[in-house]
């Protein structure tokens, strides 16, 4: 008898499930149209421009040619960052801007999975020889108001996609900065210059140990490269940055 009742709940609770997928077709993630399976629809898709080789081996930023292997984009050279390589997912464009808005902004946390996993794929060659995952960490006052660290909930699909641990609060926020939005690049860095911090004790969990930190958008860099220094302070072998998507000026020549 009571295999039966559980036998019939099962079957109601399929029913239902199966009347919720008729009555509410999937959305598309950008702009919530109806879409055939998941993601973004065939018109957004379009709009997204995925980051693809060849590009700049230090920042990731996209080529317009190949230049082979090795050979450094201008920036690369003229303000090299204290990370070692950084890869994006996607430019920062007008559907990435959406994607990353509505992620942060407004509690649409079933984007990070799509986008986590693109960010997975866009970072292959980092995350193969990397021990750790740190995502960008939000002050407590900003925490506290938005209620998710939006890097943190980027950082755990893409630990859940290459079995690379993540820990999410080796690297703390000791000062509340000043949004980035509108400030020049000089700006950027001394806002959040001694911003982040590894505390004593927990040091010796990062010595030695190659680290990718993970945001969700690069604009100056200088946010990740404040995280890069601090964990190159408290000795990480190695520091790498994956975002998901990045500002690209213009497509690039190799020098
Ligand atoms: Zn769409």
């Amino acid at each position: 008898m009571q295999a039966m009742v559980s036998l019939i709940r099962s079957a109601c609770m399929h029913a239902t499930k199966l009347a919720l997928d008729i009555a509410l077709p999937t959305l598309c993630i950008a702009c919530r149209e109806p879409v055939d399976g998941e993601g973004v629809c065939a018109a957004c898709w379009g709009k997204l421009s995925f980051i693809e080789p060849p590009c700049c081996p230090r920042l990731g930023i996209p080529f317009v040619y190949d230049p082979g292997p090795e050979l450094l984009s201008m920036e690369a050279i003229a303000n090299p960052p204290a990370y070692q390589r950084a890869r994006a997912a996607v430019r920062y464009d007008e559907v990435a801007r959406t994607l990353v808005h509505a992620l942060k902004y407004q509690d649409r946390t079933d984007l990070a999975p799509i986008m986590g996993r693109w960010m997975a794929r866009a970072g292959r060659e980092l995350l193969e020889s990397a021990d750790l995952l740190v995502p960008v960490p939000l002050h407590w006052r900003r925490a506290w108001h938005r209620r998710y660290n939006q890097s943190g909930a980027l950082a755990r699909i893409i630990a859940r996609q290459s079995r690379v641990p993540l820990d999410g609060d080796l690297l703390r926020r000791v000062r509340a900065t000043e949004q980035q939005v509108g400030l020049s690049r000089a700006q950027r860095a001394s806002n959040v210059q001694g911003a982040f911090q590894v505390s004593k004790e927990r040091q010796s969990e990062v010595n030695g140990r190659r680290i990718i930190v993970i945001d969700d958008v690069l604009t100056s860099g200088a946010t990740v490269d404040a995280c890069a220094r601090a964990l190159l302070r408290a000795k990480a072998a190695q520091v790498d940055v994956l975002v998901f998507a990045r500002v690209v000026d213009t497509p690039k020549a190799p020098i």
